[in-house]
């Protein structure tokens, strides 16, 4: 499983695997590379497969074998050549960067080149930062590093200067699902945050927070306040169930936008599209909302959460909004 996620990572960053092996292949190793792109798009695992390539004994077509002494020891972390950092706590700090320079520079390792790698290469604080600087001015002996960041403005541009810079191609949607699947988050939450939005560490922080959860839960009520209960049932719902967790202008779009999807996922399964949902653990609900809406019904209840965000953004009462809302979306049903 944690193999194929590696794959998956490596497979659509394919570009920047390209450009790395031109690199081996050419025998132009820099001294300093910085590795730049959103969180959960493989850099880490970018920079474990460049680190195999270049310590490979046995590397063919500049792919490394991942069976040599050499890959297997990067693979598990044990490479005596090879040195990761992560900051210590909040940030990286000045000693993490002395104690890398000493194992860096040391005589009496393996021979040949020795790599190293920064994570959230952002955090090093000013002096850890000078520190590496210095280093990276006067790098002594086959030293290779790799710095890895989600904010390359944040980095020291007298470091930028001395890296070359390699972007990672942004993520689709099915990317960022995967990695954040990967750090715990349910295949059904992944599928409604990464249509709230296309950075995979807010995706990640979002399916993390409670009052997005019960959004999510409330709207699928919503849902079903507006397709099977009666006018009075729905707008009290609205009063009761609705509004209080809706405080904010932020958690009514929000709310809305969980709304247009929800919509937007049965006009899909009507259709026969269901790869795309944005809950995919509704299907069953969906599907049996999408026999009982003709096409023109649901046109005329996505309109109507169009109009409402539209409105919304016109600082209308919210609470009017929804009951407005609601109202429109039930008499869509009645025009069937
Ligand atoms: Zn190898």
């Amino acid at each position: 499983m944690l193999e194929d996620v590696k794959n998956q990572s490596l497979q659509s960053q394919q570009q920047v695997i390209k450009r790395l092996q031109a690199i081996y292949k050419r025998q132009r190793i820099g001294h300093a590379y910085i590795l730049d792109g959103p969180n959960g798009a493989g850099k880490e695992e970018i920079a474990r497969y460049f680190t195999k390539l270049l310590l490979c004994m046995e590397p063919k077509e500049n792919v490394p074998c991942e069976t040599c002494n050499s890959c297997k020891r990067i693979q598990s972390g044990n490479h005596p050549n090879v040195m990761l950092i992560r900051p210590d706590g909040q940030d990286i700090k000045k000693d993490q960067m002395v104690n890398l320079i000493i194992k860096m520079t040391k005589k009496g390792y393996e021979e040949g080149r020795k790599v190293y790698v920064i994570a959230n290469a952002e955090r090093m604080n000013s002096s850890a930062a000078n520190t590496l600087l210095k280093f990276l001015e006067e790098p002594e002996g086959n030293v290779t590093a790799i710095l890895l960041t989600d904010s390359y403005t944040s980095i020291l541009p007298t470091i930028q200067s001395r890296c070359q810079r390699i972007p990672l191609q942004p993520m689709n949607r099915e990317g960022i699902m995967e990695s954040i699947i990967q750090q715990g988050v349910t295949a059904s939450m992944a599928a409604t945050v990464t249509m709230m939005t296309v950075d995979a560490h807010a995706a990640y922080e979002l399916a993390q927070e409670d009052s997005f959860v019960q959004k999510r839960k409330l709207v699928l009520k919503l849902v079903q306040a507006i397709e099977q209960q009666s006018q009075s049932e729905a707008l009290l719902f609205i009063q009761t169930d609705w509004m209080p967790l809706m405080k904010e202008k932020s958690d009514c779009e929000q709310g809305i936008d969980l709304l247009l999807f929800a919509y937007r996922d049965i006009v899909a399964v009507k259709a026969g599209l269901q790869s795309t949902l944005a809950f995919p653990d509704q299907l069953e609900f969906f599907t049996r909302h999408s026999v009982k809406n003709a096409y023109s019904s649901l046109t005329v209840k996505i309109d109507a959460i169009l109009q409402a965000k539209k409105r919304l953004h016109q600082n209308m009462n919210r609470t009017l909004l929804l009951e407005q809302l609601v109202l429109t979306m039930q008499e869509g049903l009645l025009f069937v």
